[in-house]
């Protein structure tokens, strides 16, 4: 109950122009800005820093230039110039070639059309360079359409590009079969926003047990699946479900964000696992912060 009046809280405040005026003008601000436990930096130059460093302590990356729901065609021009850009400073750093990205900030909120074409270019640039590209999930109103363009754009041979599913969702279930029987890469989280009873689970034990019966699925008949996850319950679940049906360390991967469960990241990687940190950087950072305090109330 708590954790789903303080998710809508953080929800309600994300959408405060006054209070993300406020946080963007002080939030990064110095060396010691409130927002740098979860945000790498603004700039290009902090996350190839940010990279580099959790690189060398053996864990790998997939870098996020924040930003979602643009409104307007010029506003999804610039995403995806900036995302161009991204992949050519990657490449010249000579860091990981791993990025996450939100149709959204595409212009899917435009229309289809505008996102699928900045998509292609996107995949394009990347597949020429031997990126990988996930496509992140947003909420329920795009899941539907997130999923139709993944599978046209895997339809069209493109195979440098995943997604994601959330366990909330009562739909995922069916959604990882589909999937998996495309061959698709995907990554399994918990799920981030704020959604109705109607199509989410609300309550904890629910989505967790939710997020065991896909991430079983995924790891029985998927492909190189993502457990994206914090929980060490889930991580249990995952480690012991691998061990129990002799799947190798090697044919999956852990994730998590930047910043948040360090040890848990160096533990697994210690043990053998391989462990991607989600880094995002950029200056549209306010979304996404508010998204992890309304996870976590105590990280205010
Ligand atoms: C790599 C990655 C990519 C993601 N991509 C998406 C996406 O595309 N779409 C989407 O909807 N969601 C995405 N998420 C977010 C995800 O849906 C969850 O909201 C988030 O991971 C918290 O859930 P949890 O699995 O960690 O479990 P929870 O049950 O929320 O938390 C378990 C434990 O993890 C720790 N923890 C969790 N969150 C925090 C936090 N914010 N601060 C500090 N500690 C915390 C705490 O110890 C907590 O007890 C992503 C998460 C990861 C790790």
């Amino acid at each position: 109950m708590l954790q789903t009046v303080s998710k809508a809280f953080f929800h309600l405040l994300a959408g405060n122009k006054t209070l993300q005026a406020l946080a963007s003008r002080y939030g990064m601000r110095g060396g010691s800005g409130f927002a740098r436990r979860f945000i790498a930096g603004e700039s290009m130059p902090d996350a190839i820093d940010a990279a580099r460093t959790l690189q060398a302590s053996g864990l790998s990356v997939t870098l996020d230039y924040l930003g979602e729901a643009v409104a307007t065609p010029a506003e999804a021009e610039s995403a995806t110039r900036a995302y161009l850009g991204v992949i050519d400073a990657i490449a010249a750093a000579g860091i990981e070639r791993n990025v996450s990205l939100k149709l959204t900030q595409l212009g899917l909120t435009i229309d289809r059309a505008t996102s699928v074409d900045n998509l292609r270019r996107i995949l394009d640039a990347a597949a020429a360079k031997q990126f990988f590209v996930r496509v992140d999930m947003e909420d329920s109103p795009y899941t539907g359409v997130t999923l139709d363009i993944f599978e046209t754009m895997w339809q069209q041979d493109y195979r440098n590009v995943g997604v994601v599913l959330q366990s909330y969702l009562r739909r995922s279930e069916t959604d990882a079969a589909r999937m998996n029987a495309l061959g698709a890469r995907v990554r399994l989280v918990k799920g981030a926003y704020q959604e109705s009873r109607d199509v989410a689970y609300r309550i904890k034990p629910e989505v967790d047990a939710s997020f065991v019966r896909i991430m079983k699925r995924l790891l029985a008949d998927g492909h190189y699946p993502a457990i994206a996850t914090h929980d060490p319950a889930m991580i249990e679940a995952t480690r012991a479900f691998a061990a129990e049906r002799g799947i190798a360390a090697h044919a999956y991967e852990f994730q998590m964000l930047y910043g948040i469960r360090r040890d848990l990241q160096a533990a697994l990687t210690r043990d053998g696992f391989r462990v991607r940190v989600y880094v995002p950087f950029g200056r549209e950072w306010f979304s996404y912060f508010m998204r992890r305090l309304g996870e976590r109330p105590a990280n205010i």
